[in-house]
């Protein structure tokens, strides 16, 4: 706990991603980490990889039951792959649990089949997190680790805005430390990352990729020392590795980069994660499950060095509106009568570019939903205004940095060697950490690469 805290031992936080607990040699490498320092006391799990995926597709309309009956076979495989290395009577415990939540499972998802709604949609998501949580802390058990499983759903209160529930900060805090604090002086607490439950005792969920999130948030409410984020990469890189294999582990990166490139997409950690790390000044360790010993990234507050180059983000899947209207020159109240119809449709607005007449926003449309709203309410009560155009297909690019707002000469370094891309809009200005633009899908890619060879090589 924090230095200012009466306590005798040191706290961190450690979350383990989908592939870190996607089978036992991967769950068993995540064990030994924890007992490698008496400080991990707090193990915040995802679901094992895919499963989530399988069960946003349970949670979708119309699934016939063959196909929900085979979703759930797989998901069973998945866990009983795992549970079949642990102690026979442990297996069969855990398998008995199992066997129980699935049945929940196919019963929620028969529901959902027949009659849709969001609040069974987070009900079937939260069953990931429930499986690998149980077995997890069972693998702690197996190597002399007194792992507790822990319903994270008895402090993660959240409202009902089911599939992007929002937490009741001040709820979780008292609750963790009526609930949580004091069974960790004897336990190591194994929860799940990415749900909650809302005020009628209904799971919800924190967004895709939240379990990072619920870390965090976990890290604050207990007044940790450290939160550890154990992924598949071993660090924070320059870009995405997937992208090029010329991208650079990062040693250490301040709060504010790092979050700039969770926002811009760095799939790496969730967009919110470091708003209670940088509220509460902890520390985040980004590392590789896999390969603990090659070290990772270091986020923190006070870094050695701010280049003007960090790193580049890429966001697909965005989609770009242009509103017109003659009436909007030299005339007040357009732009607060477009916003007014966003608002009440629950679009939230990323980047906006402006000209006389016209105003371009670009909205993230992972899931399509965005997508959905534009081109059937939305668009018309914007038409009612102006002229309305709607472009699908863009990916975002950010360039993450220091001074960028007054460093001279990065527009030539930025754009030079990528100048035979269209460049679709600049957002620019705003903030002295990043530069970001729109250009084609199909095109991502290779403009981040020429990109990073320019400014990282
Ligand atoms: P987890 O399941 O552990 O939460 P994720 O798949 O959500 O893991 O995030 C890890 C992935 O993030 C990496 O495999 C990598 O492809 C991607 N990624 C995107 N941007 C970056 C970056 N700048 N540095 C490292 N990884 C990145
Ligand atoms: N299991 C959830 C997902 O796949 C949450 C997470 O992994 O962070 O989105
Ligand atoms: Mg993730």
């Amino acid at each position: 706990m924090n230095s200012n805290q009466s306590s005798s031992f040191s706290l961190t936080v450690a979350k383990f991603g989908g592939t870190s607990v996607a089978d036992f040699d991967a769950m068993l490498r995540c064990a030994n980490i924890i007992k490698s320092s008496t400080s991990n006391r707090v193990v915040v799990v995802s679901a094992s990889a895919g499963v989530t995926n399988y069960l946003v597709r349970l949670s979708q309309e119309n699934v016939a039951l063959a196909e929900q009956e085979e979703i759930i076979a797989n998901i069973g495989a998945i866990q009983f792959n795992i549970t079949q290395h642990l102690e026979a009577t442990v297996e069969e415990q855990l398998n008995s649990e199992i066997n129980q939540l699935l049945d929940e499972l196919s019963q929620q998802a028969l529901n959902q089949s027949q009659q849709f709604s969001a609040k069974t949609a987070d009900a079937i998501l939260s069953f990931g997190e429930q499986f690998s949580s149980r077995i997890f802390a069972q693998v702690l058990r197996s190597i002399d680790v007194a792992g507790e499983y822990f319903n994270v759903q008895q402090v993660m209160k959240t409202n009902s805005l089911y599939g992007k529930a929002v937490v009741d900060e001040q709820q979780l805090k008292s609750a963790c430390q009526q609930l949580l604090a004091p069974k960790l002086v004897d336990s190591v607490i194994v929860t799940q990352g990415f749900i909650g439950q809302d005020g009628l005792g209904n799971p919800t969920t924190l967004g895709r990729g939240g379990s990072d999130y619920s870390a965090a948030l976990l890290a604050e409410a207990l007044d940790s020392d450290d939160l550890a984020i154990w992924t598949d990469v071993t660090g924070i890189f320059t870009t995405d590795p997937r992208i090029t294999s010329q991208a650079k582990a990062i040693k250490e990166i301040s709060f504010g980069e790092a979050a700039e490139m969770a926002t811009f997409g760095a799939k790496i950690l969730h967009p919110a994660t470091l708003i209670p790390a940088m509220r509460h000044n902890i520390p985040v360790f980004v590392g590789s499950s896999k390969e603990p010993e090659k070290g990772g990234t270091r986020i923190k507050q006070q870094v050695e060095s701010s280049p003007t180059f960090r790193s580049i983000a890429l966001r697909r899947e965005q989609t770009l509106v242009t509103v017109k209207s003659p009436a909007m020159l030299h005339a007040s109240g357009f732009l607060a009568q477009v916003f007014a119809i966003l608002a009440k449709h629950e679009l939230s607005v990323d980047l906006i570019t402006t000209s006389e007449i016209s105003v371009a926003l670009t909205f993230d449309n992972p899931s399509g939903t965005t997508q959905a709203l534009l081109t059937s309410t939305v668009v018309e009560e914007l038409e009612q205004l102006c002229e309305v155009s709607v472009e699908h297909g863009l990916s975002l690019v950010a360039v993450i940095g220091n001074g960028l707002d007054s460093a001279r000469g990065i527009g030539q370094s930025i754009f030079e060697k990528i100048n035979d891309t269209n460049i679709r809009l600049i957002c620019h200005g705003a903030s002295a950490n990043n530069l970001c633009f729109l250009v084609q899908e199909q095109e991502a890619n290779h403009v981040v690469e020429t990109l990073h060879d320019t400014l990282f090589a």
